[in-house]
């Protein structure tokens, strides 16, 4: 996985927008710094809040148009599933289809490149005449700390943060 940092992203992003002829206003340029400080997905919701911090007149159709945009020129990815939105970390690579790995208990996303799942879908969408313009693939389950978190039962006498379970609780002793 790369580790681009939040400068990396936003110099890669306004290069490639210098190359495309689209413009990175400052109200798009400052959406994506958000998503880019992201550790996981976030909700166009979550990120109107964290918008209004520096801008305390934006408006819902605000981030959608930046998001839009953003997801037009494939910066960022919408995660399906739980309706939120979440940085592409190699965004130079265009469409490229991935694997989402959606933790369900902190709303981390992996995203790991696909390149044989992308071939199969080609082929079965072939196999039904079928004009393939864009594919998700989604899974769900829980990331390398909460599974940590999960299997943990020294509540109280570790470090973890207990409070946020998953709907589906795990044994304890
Ligand atoms: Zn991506
Ligand atoms: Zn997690
Ligand atoms: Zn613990």
């Amino acid at each position: 996985m790369s580790t681009m940092t939040s400068e990396q992203i936003m110099s890669q992003a306004e290069k490639l927008c210098l190359q495309r002829g689209v413009r990175l206003t400052s109200q798009r340029a400052e959406v994506l710094r958000l998503m880019a400080e992201q550790r996981g997905s976030i909700s166009a919701y979550d990120l109107l809040d964290q918008l209004r911090i520096n801008e305390p007149q934006a408006k819902p159709p605000t981030v959608y148009r930046a998001l839009d945009f953003l997801l037009e020129q494939g910066f960022i990815h919408r995660v399906e599933s739980n309706n939120s939105y979440v940085m592409c970390h190699h965004f130079e690579a265009p469409a490229h289809t991935s694997v989402m790995l959606v933790c369900d208990r902190c709303a981390a996303v992996i995203e790991k490149h696909a390149e044989g799942v992308e071939n199969i879908i080609g082929l079965l969408a072939s196999e039904a005449r079928f004009a393939l313009r864009h594919s998700v693939i989604e899974a769900h389950g829980l990331c390398e700390n909460c599974v940590e978190v999960e299997a943990c039962n020294r509540h109280g006498s570790c470090e973890h943060d207990h409070e946020t379970e998953t709907k589906k609780r795990g044994k304890r002793s």
